[in-house]
């Protein structure tokens, strides 16, 4: 058997696809017309059944948070995300599935897996926080690179990512997702350079027909304690002025952020991160 919405193989009696986390079976009739959900649709109207991936809500034990949603507007979740810790350090990672590629939603999740998943195992190896965020998003890319059957099939994602400690924070990205500085103190910094043309048109992205998946990276050492935010277009293209967000639970202002996102429009789908950067 396989999933009806991204062709993973699954396994019988699963409740949800492991791949593209769409639900399989167990469904509660459509919302819309009260027919029965068959292979992932409305065999009456052809609504698409809910998928898990619809709205995602993590929690560490750290504090770490993150949430994401489909928006009001797109029928998937292309989003995806990660958490991680390593040697004392929060992990994140957070994906934007290009959605004029084919199955984003594929290319994001293994992104965001892969990109968490090498950043454990590199800093565990002993290696700077900067040389593991390269290696990391390099490691990535091969897998997204790898999804196409061709330069015409060819997956495709952002990515930016995080290593936050009290001593030091570094993040790495391809493409216009972001991370921003939230200090307890003073106004929000901006870390990350959207990798985009003038026009808005995204320059880089990770996928088999990327130009050049080149990371880039910064790190700084925070000067007080506070939070670091990772989210992509779905949250900050709803956010004017500098973030303001500064809520004392991560979950919650996650939350908080989602809401936003949503009430002013919620047009994409919305993914942030937040990690509380203090000394413990
Ligand atoms: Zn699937
Ligand atoms: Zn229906």
């Amino acid at each position: 058997m396989n999933c009806p919405a991204c062709a993973a193989p699954v396994l019988p009696g699963h409740a949800f696809c492991e791949q593209c986390g769409i639900r399989l079976e167990g469904l509660p009739p459509c919302t819309a017309c009260g027919g029965a959900f068959e292979e992932g649709y409305c065999a009456q109207c052809g609504r698409r059944a809910p998928a898990a991936s619809d709205h995602v809500e993590l929690v560490l034990d750290s504090g770490s948070a993150g949430a994401s949603d489909r928006g009001l507007r797109h029928t998937h979740n292309q989003d995806a995300m990660a958490l991680g810790e390593a040697e004392g350090l929060q992990l994140a990672v957070v994906c934007d599935g290009v959605t004029q590629s084919p199955r984003p939603e594929t290319a994001s999740t293994l992104a965001a897996q892969t990109g968490v998943t090498i950043l454990a195992e590199e800093l565990k190896a002993g290696s700077t926080q900067e040389s593991a965020t390269r290696a990391a998003c390099a490691r990535a890319a091969l897998a997204v690179a790898a999804l196409a059957t061709s330069l015409d099939d060819a997956p495709a994602c952002t990515y930016v990512s995080a290593v936050a400690g009290p001593d030091l924070v570094t993040v790495g990205w391809v493409g216009d997702s972001r991370a921003y500085w939230l200090p307890d103190d003073g106004p929000a910094v901006l870390l990350t350079d959207d990798d985009v043309a003038s026009a808005g048109v995204l320059t880089a992205w990770l996928g088999a027909d990327a130009r050049d998946a080149g990371c880039r990276a910064l790190s700084f050492v925070p000067d007080s304690p506070g939070l670091l935010m990772v989210c992509t277009d779905g949250l900050w293209g709803y956010l004017d002025e500098p973030v303001s967000f500064r809520a004392a639970v991560p979950l919650e202002g996650t939350r908080a952020l989602v809401e936003h996102a949503l009430a002013s429009g919620g047009r994409d789908n919305v993914t942030v991160v937040l990690i509380p950067v203090r000394r413990a």
